[in-house]
């Protein structure tokens, strides 16, 4: 992005005030998250998409839990980046900000972030399959595969919306509300072409937000995003949030190792 442009983004941030983040896939890729599609999705011979629905887990819950086991013992020593410690920053410096996010690994709230929409749902929780009730299970690798509801000795299962199963409606309707009634919606590291959450940036767009991209390579909504910066959300974010700082707050030079 040249500097015009970008001042001109800084300036129209700096008196923003409800301000939502997209993130998808590549924001946790950054920090070392595997992502498990293709190549990288294989575990023994199994593919993810064979295993993360509802017609496996009811053929055979023990593997799926084993596989879920798996991937979050490759999950729990991963940490947040930069660009997660932005966006949990930025709920101070906005209003009204809130993360709507494709992630199921937890970086987010491990990062502080509070106000958060998890689209599909998060690998460190699960349910219980006869009373619906979602409890944390932290413990890796766990104690017990597959777990049972401790209340009701029920199968646990991921509280994971699987291929095939429908985004939580709630959760959805929450996503779409913030889109709409915010003035700048940031998309970071997604390639925007998974629906329903595809739908978001055009919702935001249609109620007059800007729409500011963040990935690596242009995606299908470049040519609709009003702002395309490429890089890893681990970089531009940090450079962003420092230029809205020195824009707002000019007698502090380089605020670097500011934020929080
Ligand atoms: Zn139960």
């Amino acid at each position: 992005m040249d500097d015009t442009k970008t001042a001109s983004l800084i300036e129209f941030l700096a008196g923003a005030r409800r301000v939502v983040a997209l993130t998808g896939a590549g924001i946790s890729a950054e920090s070392g998250v595997p992502t498990f599609r293709g190549k990288d999705g294989l575990w023994r011979q199994y593919r993810a998409e064979s295993l993360a629905t509802p017609e496996a887990f009811s053929r055979d819950p023990a593997l799926v839990w084993e596989w879920y086991d798996w991937r979050r013992g490759l999950i729990a020593p991963v940490g947040p980046n930069p660009g997660h410690e932005v966006l949990a920053a930025w709920e101070e410096r906005f209003e009204n900000f809130a993360v709507i996010t494709q992630n199921v690994d937890g970086l987010h709230r491990k990062a502080g972030t509070r106000n958060l929409l998890e689209l599909h749902g998060n690998i460190w929780r699960a349910r219980c399959t006869r009373e619906g009730t979602v409890r944390e299970l932290p413990a890796t690798p766990l104690p017990r595969v597959p777990p049972l509801c401790p209340d009701c000795g029920a199968l646990l299962r991921p509280d994971i919306i699987w291929f095939g199963e429908p985004l939580d409606p709630d959760v959805l309707d929450r996503a779409f509300a913030l889109s709409a009634g915010c003035q700048a919606l940031f998309v970071i590291g997604t390639s925007s072409v998974v629906q329903p959450a595809a739908s978001l940036p055009a919702a935001a767009a249609r109620a007059g937000a800007r729409v500011i991209e963040v990935n690596l390579e242009p995606t299908p909504l470049t040519p609709y995003a009003d702002h395309f910066i490429a890089g890893p959300a681990g970089r531009v974010l940090p450079s962003l949030d420092r230029q809205l700082r020195e824009w707002t707050d000019p007698g502090h030079s380089s605020g670097k190792g500011r934020s929080s």
